[in-house]
């Protein structure tokens, strides 16, 4: 019998991969279904509204808060995220596996309100690199770098929190595994 689908959390530090990681995935398994967040976080260069976040200003966060449209919802480093709640309950309900990329406090809530989920924390090769890939990413000035790096410490201190930890020395090994977890193994199957 086929294992149940289930929520599974991708947790880490910013600039461990974690972004990068599911993005590959999705080369491969376009049908892997992500959550899409609202966040106040500005854009990035080439992030579009929808696609990796809903951009949104504080009032209507407030909104979706007081609306009881988020699923949970932090603050990270000066912006909030959150997840909406209906499209990760109506792929759940619908029987298809779930996949969240959210940071160590939204993994904690989802895992109170959620204890089915699956919490895995995507860890970096060593702080080093990890230090190396936020700076490299050149999407941040210096003192959000800081400020990411303060919380990286925080989020690396609860590893043991999670029910699994990949580490992100390869994207296309963690990708596989992260796939094998979702319960898609192996490569895609054409009309099975
Ligand atoms: P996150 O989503 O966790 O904040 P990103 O996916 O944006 O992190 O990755 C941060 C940086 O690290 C990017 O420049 C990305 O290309 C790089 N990166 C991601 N995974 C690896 C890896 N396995 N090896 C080397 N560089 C990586
Ligand atoms: P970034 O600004 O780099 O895209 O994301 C910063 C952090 O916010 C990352 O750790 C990311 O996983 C987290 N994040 C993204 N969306 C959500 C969300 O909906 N809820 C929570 N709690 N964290 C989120």
């Amino acid at each position: 019998m086929k294992e149940r689908p289930r929520l599974t959390v991708l947790s880490g530090p910013s600039g461990v991969g974690k972004s990068t990681v599911v993005a590959h995935m999705r080369t491969v398994h376009p049908e892997v279904w992500l959550s899409v967040s609202a966040t106040t976080r500005k854009p990035r260069p080439g992030e579009q509204h929808g696609v990796q976040y809903f951009f949104v200003d504080d009032e209507e966060f407030d909104k979706l808060i007081a609306n009881g449209e988020l699923l949970e919802w932090a603050e990270f480093a000066g912006n909030r995220y959150g997840t909406p709640r209906r499209a990760v309950l109506e792929k759940l309900e619908a029987g298809e596996p779930v996949l969240l990329e959210i940071d160590l406090q939204g993994a904690r809530l989802v895992r109170e309100s959620m204890p089915e989920a699956r919490l895995v924390f995507l860890a970096p090769p060593s702080w080093e690199e990890l230090v190396r890939r936020l700076t490299g990413r050149g999407t941040e000035p210096p003192e959000v770098i800081e400020r990411r790096l303060a919380a990286a410490r925080v989020e690396l201190a609860a590893e043991s929190e999670f029910d699994t930890t990949l580490v992100n020395t390869s994207v296309e090994d963690v990708s596989r595994e992260l796939l094998a977890l979702l319960g898609i193994t192996g490569e895609r199957e054409i009309g099975g």
